[in-house]
């Protein structure tokens, strides 16, 4: 069994639908499970959905009309593709929409933003079975099941290991053509609410399925030829890695590296299996691959940059030291807000963290500190992660300016210095 994943840029016209196709073609006979996300923006216009709900906004309708007519238009030029579908689907949002949404923001989020998947499964598979190529759709609803943490569930993995098996056992294993459509990014907390696994979320459940199913390998088709060792949107001399250790993947991923969820290589490092990313726009080629390479260091510096972030300092109001209780209050006060650390660094009486900048989680933080607590703050920095560095790249990448916060160590060096206009 192989684990394909296509995102929201493989999937953004019809274009690229038939593309999808012309890739399925390359694997005749496989038994392939087909991960898909939705198509182009579709998850960004959904969240402006579920925000105009939320705040009771008459022009939500429209919104969700703009997103009909997106979906409409690629089914029409696929013959009228999954039509049907898409049509009940913004039924079922245009009724929800039509009464109270529930009290939890997240919660409501997730009601209205899960179904970017379901509208580009429907044209997806239909589209498929159109051209010859059968297939069985099954909703992740009702194999991911996950805790009621809206936005960003965590997986009930055995519960989700047994339903995929039985799912894909009962899909008769004879099956004439043996390829399977499915969700990435939704799934069903155990109560039954529909949940969301965070925004980019589809390359960990593709992961989910690669491990239940025991996958011999999973491909992500990206709009780039593979992994590189920098973001090609923000760095023009990249180069192409092509092959990577687990280990090095997650740091990648986990500092900033967007190309693969941080969530997606611990599942397929637990069961060993290889992830591959590879182009859509060219197939043949080999791509990135990443397996468990771990005695293999890269030799080559990667970095990364992550924008909008603000470096926060504590200090107890008493003089006192940071580490005995301090520490104790701030990481429970982060932990409570869903605050995120990026880096951090203490001091006798003061502590740095630095995170991205989210005006009001940031708001609420400084109050909820200012009791205790001193604090001071800079905005407008930046991140920079460099793996497997040296003089030359970090003194290219800083570029002069002054280095707020700086750790290092054997591998991977991160500074924190005042943004410049990106190209
Ligand atoms: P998907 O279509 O699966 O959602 P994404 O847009 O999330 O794909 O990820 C692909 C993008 O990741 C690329 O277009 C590229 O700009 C960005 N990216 C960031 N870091 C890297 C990197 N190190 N290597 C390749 N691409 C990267
Ligand atoms: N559609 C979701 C998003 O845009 C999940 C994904 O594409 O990975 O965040
Ligand atoms: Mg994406």
């Amino acid at each position: 069994m192989k684990v394909f994943k296509f995102g929201g840029a493989s999937l953004r016209d019809a274009e690229a639908v038939r593309n999808v196709r012309e890739i399925l073609n390359r694997f005749p006979g496989e038994r392939i499970c087909v991960v898909i996300s939705a198509m182009g923006k579709t998850t960004n216009a959904l969240e402006q959905v579920a925000d105009a709900w939320i705040n009771q906004d008459v022009g939500v309708f429209s919104l969700l009309s703009g997103l009909e007519n997106f979906h409409l238009e690629i089914s029409s030029e696929l013959g009228g593709a999954g039509s049907l579908a898409v049509k009940s689907i913004i039924r079922d949002i245009r009724l929800l929409l039509q009464s109270a949404p529930p009290s939890l923001y997240d919660a409501a989020y997730d009601q209205i933003v899960s179904n970017g998947e379901l509208l580009s499964t429907a044209i997806v598979s239909e589209f498929l079975s159109r051209e010859g190529v059968p297939n069985q759709l099954l909703d992740a609803r009702k194999l991911i099941i996950t805790s009621e943490a809206f936005r960003n569930a965590r997986i009930s993995w055995d519960e989700t290991t047994r339903r995929i098996l039985a799912a894909f056992d009962e899909a008769n294993p004879e099956y004439e053509a043996p390829l399977y459509i499915t969700q990435g990014f939704i799934g069903c907390s155990s109560s039954g609410h529909p949940v969301t696994l965070g925004r980019e979320g589809s390359d960990f459940s593709a992961a989910i399925f690669a491990y239940a199913l025991d996958a011999g390998e999973m491909i992500i088709w990206k709009d780039v030829p593979g992994v590189l060792n920098a973001d090609p949107r923000y760095f023009d001399d990249t180069v192409l890695l092509d092959r990577i250790s687990y280990r090095d993947a997650i740091e990648l991923a986990y500092f900033g590296a967007s190309v693969i969820h941080p969530k997606t290589i611990q599942p397929l490092q637990n069961k060993n299996i290889p992830l591959y990313v590879k182009s859509f726009e060219k197939p043949e080629e080999k791509g990135t691959l990443i397996h468990s390479f771990e005695d293999q260091p890269l030799n080559t510096p990667c970095y990364i940059v992550k924008k909008d972030q603000v470096l926060v300092s504590v200090s107890p109001n008493d003089f006192s030291f940071i580490a005995e209780d301090g520490l104790h209050t701030i990481f429970g006060l982060l932990s409570h807000m869903g605050i995120r650390i990026n880096l951090m660094q203490n001091s006798a009486i003061s502590f740095s963290i630095c995170i991205d900048d989210h005006p009001d989680k940031l708001n609420r933080l400084f109050k909820a500190l200012s009791g205790d607590f001193r604090v001071k703050y800079n905005r407008g920095l930046e991140l920079i992660t460099i793996r497997y560095y040296n003089k030359k790249i970090t003194d290219k990448i800083v570029n002069k300016r002054p280095v707020l916060l700086e750790q290092k160590s054997r591998l991977t060096v991160q500074l924190v210095v005042e943004s410049q206009k990106s190209k």
